[in-house]
Order: C-alpha cells, then structure tokens, then sequence
C-alpha cells in the first residue's frame, strides 16, 4: 500500500507550481492529516462530505475567543462584550463577501444547513403557503431539504411535486417545467448532491422558477465549500450552508436570504436579541438578521466560520473547484475499471463526492473494512431515502474529497477495495 506522502505523483496532480497552490503546504495546516491509525496506516480522510477537518487557523480562533475575549454579544458594555461582537460580526462581514450577498442583513447565523431550511420551511412557509399551494423539490434531496416541507405541507395542505432524477444521475428538467404553474410558491433544489455528486444547473432552475412566480431556495450543504457561490449572480432567494463542511466547527451555518424576502417573514423563534420593545402584551422585533437569531448564538462558532472563510479565500475558491475537480477526474479514472465496483451518478458535471458498491458486499461492510486500512468512507443512505429507494439500493458507500486530499490517498483506497474484492469473495 503506498505511503500517505506528498509524492510525485500527487505533486504531478496538484501541480499548479508558481500559481500559489500548494496542497502540502495546506497539508501542514491539519495536524489531523498526519495521523497513523490501525496499525500505523496512514490515514485518508475522504469523508468530507459529512464533514471536514479544521485548519490550525480555525481552531486558534476558538481558542483565542475564549482565552482573551470571552463574552457575550451585542449586550454588555465592557470592553471583552464589545470585542466579541466585533469578532461576531466580523466573521459576518466575511461570509456576506465570501458568497457576496448585498449585506449583512442577508446573513443570519444558524446551526447549519438543517436548521437553515428549518427556519425558512418555519418563518417564510407558515405565512405564504396556503391550501392547495405546490412546492417543488427533487427526488436526490437530503432529508434536511424533504422533511421540514414535508411537515409544512401536511400542516397547510399544500403538495409537494418532484422533479425526477434521470438514469445518469442529472435532474429531469423537462419534467421541472412541466411541473411549474401558479401554484407552486417555492422550489428546493439541492445544488449538489451529496450521494450522486451531480452539479445541479441551478441558474436555470432559478431563472424558470421565477418567471413561474416561485421563490427558490438553495441546499448549498455541498457546494458552498467547494466552489465560487454569488448569490446575487445566482438570484437565489434563500441559500442554506453549513460550516462544518467548510472547515469551520460543527453547530453553526448560515441561512442567506434576500432582504426583501426576509424583511416579511416572521421570526422563527422568539427570546432575547430577537426584539425590539416588549411589553407584556406583546413584541416588536429587532432589526434583520437579528430577527432571526434568537438566544445567545453559538459565538466561538461563528468566529470559527469567518476564520474558515478567510482561509478558504486565501486560497481561492476558484483554485479549490479546480483542484477538486482534477482530484474527482484522477478518483473515478481509478475507480471506474475495478471490477463488480458500481458507481452511481455520472453526471458530466460532478463534484468529488463519489458513491458506490461493491459486487454484493454490504456497504458497511466494504467502510469497515477500509477503515481497517488507514481509508475514512461514510457508508449507509446518506439521509437520502427516497434516493436510495429510486436507485433500488439500501444504502451505498461514499468517498468524498476536498482541498487537503491527495492521489496516493485515492490509490490507497483503490488498494483497499481490491483488497476487500479478494477478501469478500472467499465467503468470509
Ligand atoms: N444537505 C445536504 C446536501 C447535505 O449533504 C447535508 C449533510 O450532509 C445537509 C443538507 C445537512 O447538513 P447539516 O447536518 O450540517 O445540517
């Protein structure tokens, strides 16, 4: 099995001398990544689709936030409180120009990508769908994009429309326009999916939702971390990303909005910093985005985000897609030919988040068994059931890439799904 290096061949992939990119420099900034595990294997994280490793920059702004200014925001008046909102804030400033929305009123600070679509399916749904209503979403949506609408059709009486995966793995966008008519308020559509990979074209997805009169909201879960997201060029109306899938810590995301959308919605929880005047007959509310942020927020957490932030585009988003794109290129070539190996979508735009299974060998298994050299999968139904029923699988085995991973680590892999090809076919 090959050493987890910076060989050769991976500088030879990553190659980009004299452009500022260098994958074992980025290497450096994750400790984690130096680990040997199970018998001094070396690991290959490649599961970065649930969630990514944190760079050293991250990690010391949590621990700077909570050694010299630990504090509450947007409240007290002592010198630490007001160093923390301004740390708090900062980081929102970055995320507004990382996904360049038009203000910092767009942005409002959530748990992640759930909570996000939670709050939209809550606040915008409750108040704009009525009876009879249509929503549209697609059949390759995480549970996070399915259930919450799922809840409000069924309080309101609306119907959820699907627009159909297609055999390669790209959405049916015949069937999208047929789907749309007056009655469709809002269409949900994941703009890369976390089990098939495919890029959803959701410019256009936008563009005809809109001349129907539907609102669109985007799961950027998956793609926010991993390319060059412009909201306004998009013309989105919501987006919903996590930071835990951006290098950022677990427990806390972004829901963007359009101003004008968020503006008449109503809040989503109510508490502290969420109003303006209360008496005790009832409350006004703050000011966007403070509408929505209810309770002391997860402030380490957001801190950690904009540290994220400022390293993702230290690099370049641009340099990010392009280098994943090579590393998924360089992934399905090694992958493709292993015999009894099925790999599912073959969208021909696709990110690295690449699912499979392995002649009949349970899923869990094959990840278990990886595990056991050095390789971190995700293996189960990937929190896309009604996915996993259209495929006619109970669950798949996935690798996903991101900026830090190498092709040694793809061939470690390789390596260990024939090892485990050889191994299963003996019945053992
Ligand atoms: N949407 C997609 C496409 C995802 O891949 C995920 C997580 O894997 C989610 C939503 C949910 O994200 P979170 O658990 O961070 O809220």
């Amino acid at each position: 099995m090959s050493e987890c290096c910076i060989c050769k061949k991976c500088l030879g992939v990553t190659g980009d001398e004299g452009q500022g990119f260098d994958v074992a420099k980025i290497r450096q900034d994750f400790p984690i990544l130096n680990r040997r595990i199970h018998q001094d294997k070396p690991l290959a994280y490649l599961d970065n689709a649930a969630t990514t490793q944190k760079p050293s920059v991250v990690v010391c702004a949590l621990c700077d936030y909570y050694q010299i200014c630990n504090a509450n925001v947007h409240r007290s008046l002592h010198l630490l409180a007001d160093e923390a909102t301004q740390h708090f804030e900062e980081a929102r400033r970055r995320v507004v120009k990382f996904i360049h929305a038009h203000s910092e009123r767009e942005v409002i600070y959530t748990r992640g990508t759930t909570e996000s679509i939670n709050l939209a399916a809550y606040s915008w749904g409750r108040r704009h769908i009525q009876a009879g209503d249509e929503i549209i979403l697609t059949e390759m949506e995480h549970h996070s994009n399915l259930v919450p609408w799922q809840i409000l059709a069924k309080e309101r009486n609306a119907v959820l429309r699907f627009i159909p995966v297609l055999e390669d793995g790209t959405l049916d966008l015949e069937a999208y326009r047929r789907l749309l008519n007056p009655k469709v308020k809002l269409v949900g559509v994941v703009h890369i999916s976390n089990v098939l990979g495919t890029v959803n074209p959701i410019q256009e997805i936008i563009a005809d939702a809109h001349r129907a009169g539907a609102l669109v909201l985007v799961d950027g879960a998956q793609s926010v971390p991993h390319m060059p997201i412009d909201v306004q060029a998009l013309d989105c109306d919501f987006l919903a990303f996590s930071g835990h899938k951006m290098m950022a810590p677990t427990g806390v995301g972004v829901l963007y909005g359009k101003e004008s959308v968020l503006e008449i919605m109503d809040p989503f929880m109510g508490g502290g910093e969420m109003i303006n005047k209360v008496t005790l007959e009832g409350s006004t509310w703050a000011d966007l985005p403070l509408k929505f942020e209810a309770g002391t927020p997860h402030i380490s957490g957001a801190i950690g985000l904009g540290a994220a932030v400022n390293y993702l585009m230290g690099i370049g988003m641009e340099q990010v897609e392009k280098y994943e794109q090579e590393l998924t290129h360089y992934a399905l070539q090694k992958l493709t030919p292993i015999p009894g190996l099925k790999i599912y979508g073959r969208a021909p735009e696709r990110s690295g988040a690449i699912s499979f299974i392995l002649d009949d060998v349970h899923p869990h298994d094959l990840a278990q068994f990886v595990d056991q050299a050095g390789v971190a999968i995700r293996a189960g139904h990937m929190c896309a059931q009604p996915l996993m029923r259209k495929l006619g699988v109970p669950a798949v085995s996935r690798a996903s890439l991101y900026i830090y991973n190498l092709p040694c680590e793809i061939d470690q892999l390789v390596d260990a799904i024939l090892e485990a090809k050889e191994y299963f076919s003996h019945g053992s």
